[in-house]
């Protein structure tokens, strides 16, 4: 094991120059099958056990990173605002520093319905005619609230379920 930090750069670079590519992944075969899983940092492996793993420390180091600036913020009027922010209301405002104040908090309102806007028109424009009825390939189950309200699907399960569902409402 390399000892100062630029050893240690190096013996990193050539660990990643002996790679081979598999799969269209880059792969540090030359290790033994029980170092894969921890291999991603200082061998740069890509195989499918090293590319988890090191998703799981980024989002891991994200979340940390994410807790200390939360950690700064400070109650003004009844609200947590974050003294990090150089502009407010923007999504980003809110979610990465968790400024909760009221411009930050209305970008994020805005935001989300205007992602589910776009969402919602992308869907129903992947819907199909079957049975000269409009039908959701992105439905996850038919027959479901979600599939018929939100995926615009208009199966014969989906309308089944829509029907009962309103013959409910009238009659309770
Ligand atoms: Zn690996
Ligand atoms: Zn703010
Ligand atoms: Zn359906």
């Amino acid at each position: 094991m390399p000892f100062t930090l630029e050893q240690r750069a190096e013996w990193r670079r050539r660990n990643r120059a002996r790679r081979v590519e598999i799969d269209g992944r880059l792969v540090a075969a030359y290790l033994p099958e029980e170092r894969h899983g921890g291999a991603w940092a200082d061998h740069g492996c890509q195989c499918e056990p090293c590319s988890a793993a090191n998703k799981a420390h980024s989002a891991a180091s994200a979340k940390r990173r994410r807790a200390r600036w939360y950690a700064r913020r400070a109650l003004v009027n009844g609200v947590l605002v974050s003294p990090d922010v150089r502009q407010h209301g923007t999504t980003r405002a809110y979610k990465h520093f968790g400024c909760r104040c009221a411009s930050c908090g209305e970008a994020e309102r805005v935001g989300k319905i205007e992602t589910g806007r776009v969402r919602r028109a992308e869907i129903r424009a992947r819907r199909v005619m079957r049975d000269a009825h409009w039908f959701s390939p992105d439905t996850p189950r038919h027959g479901t609230w979600t599939s018929y309200s939100y995926y615009g699907c208009r199966c014969v399960p989906c309308r089944e379920h829509h029907n009962t569902h309103q013959r409910q409402r009238k009659t309770s």
